[in-house]
């Protein structure tokens, strides 16, 4: 049964959502959760997966670089953290590895060298041979690449799970089947959530709807309430099998990752298609992925295709997620838009916002707040 109110109500089973309300849940703050489907059943379960912000985080962009390095510090410990209390997220500090198979990636690889080995994390060049002996079933057309050891990978599924079932244990409500349908309303605050099982009365909400995030600004009916510009981007990803083969960490090369599951089974993504909210596996997607599976390994072209998945990513005009309260909205804050990372931001975002839900003070998240639109 739903209960009648909360602390903080969160809208979103996703990465996001679930990763706040874990950080809730260990400061005995009672949080409910509200998914309309069922937990990870968006793109945090269609994820990759992959903990790479040295590739996917441009470190010109300050906050996003601070974001995502916090994460990367912070995942290591969530994950045994979660583990130890009994359900292993699949998070591996396995490194990731980008190929370069012509003279210009090359260029572009070592040109990033420069700045990546300067961080500490042990970031190197190997050369065709050294490639071949970390990678053996690498494609020999192989000119060299960039292992980055600190990095790693996460089953995005078992991580929203592992965290529903210990935050849960902490106190945490989790509902799924349970659609949000409308903010509960008083002047200009919002004062809980009306769903499709009753109301939750709640002094803070926070709206972690993934690509769906943009909607519920029609919910305030407010004059001047603010445009939520999240926009859907569609991925697509596979799973192929090949007894007695698994990459030992993420490996990249220009068009996709391929990257090992703890269960045996090789991912491979993403496509990119903007604006498309379906999540429909299509075949050009799968023969884009598998064409790029087998660049970076040729024996792949051999292996049992398992299936194939797709979600839809939640994007910003800017790249940046929105994190922060709503201005002149009370009670309504928004964690959404993390695009192609939020699975590896995850952890930072959860306690930022965990943090701004506790005290009130937003100073951390200002570059990331909606006025910036
Ligand atoms: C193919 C693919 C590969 C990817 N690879 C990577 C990667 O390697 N690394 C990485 O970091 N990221 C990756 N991403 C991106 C990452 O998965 C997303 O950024 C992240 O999962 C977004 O999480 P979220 O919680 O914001 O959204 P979602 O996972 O979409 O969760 C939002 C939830 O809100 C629910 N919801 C919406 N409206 C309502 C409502 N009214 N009431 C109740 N519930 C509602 C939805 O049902 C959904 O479950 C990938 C994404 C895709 C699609």
């Amino acid at each position: 049964m739903l209960e009648k109110s909360a602390d903080v109500v969160i809208i979103g089973g996703g990465v996001i959502g679930c990763s706040i309300a874990y950080q809730l849940a260990k400061q005995q703050v009672r949080v409910v959760v509200l998914e309309r489907t069922r937990f990870a059943a968006g793109a945090s379960g269609a994820t990759a997966g992959v903990i790479s912000p040295l590739w996917h985080v441009d470190p010109d962009i300050e906050p996003m670089w601070r974001l995502g390095m916090r994460s990367l510090e912070l995942f290591p410990s969530l994950a045994s953290e979660l583990s130890e209390a009994g359900v292993d997220p699949e998070f591996r500090q396995a490194g990731v590895f980008k190929l370069a198979f012509t003279d210009k990636e090359a260029e572009e690889l070592q040109r990033n060298l420069v700045w990546q080995s300067k961080l500490g994390l042990g970031v190197a060049w190997l050369d065709q041979a050294e490639a071949l002996q970390r990678e053996p079933e690498a494609s020999t057309a192989v000119l060299g690449g960039i292992f980055s050891p600190k990095e790693g990978h996460v089953r995005g599924r078992r991580l929203v799970d592992s965290l529903v079932q210990v935050a849960s244990r902490l106190g945490a409500q989790f509902h799924q089947g349970v659609e949000v349908l409308n903010f509960r309303k008083e002047g200009n605050r919002v004062s809980g959530v009306v769903t499709s099982w009753g109301s939750v009365n709640a002094p803070q909400v926070v709206l972690a709807a993934g690509p769906s995030s943009g909607l519920p600004a029609r919910w305030l009916q407010q004059q001047g309430a603010p445009e939520i510009p999240v926009r859907p981007v569609k991925g697509e990803r596979i799973l192929l099998r090949k007894p007695g083969f698994l990459p030992r960490s993420p490996v990249r090369n220009s068009e996709a990752y391929v990257v090992p599951r703890m269960d045996g089974d090789v991912l491979v993504a993403a496509t990119r298609v903007e604006s498309r909210f379906d999540e429909v596996v299509t075949a050009a997607g799968v023969s884009h992925l598998i064409a790029a599976a087998v660049l970076s390994f040729p024996s792949l072209a051999h292996a049992e295709f398992v299936s194939g998945r797709a979600g839809v990513r939640p994007a910003t005009p800017d790249g940046m997620p929105v994190l922060g309260p709503v201005p002149d909205v009370e009670g309504l804050s928004i964690a959404a838009g993390h695009d192609s990372v939020g699975i590896m931001l995850s952890p930072a975002t959860a306690e930022m916002m965990a943090q701004f839900l506790l005290d009130g003070n937003a100073a951390s998240l200002e570059p990331f707040s909606i006025s910036r639109f």
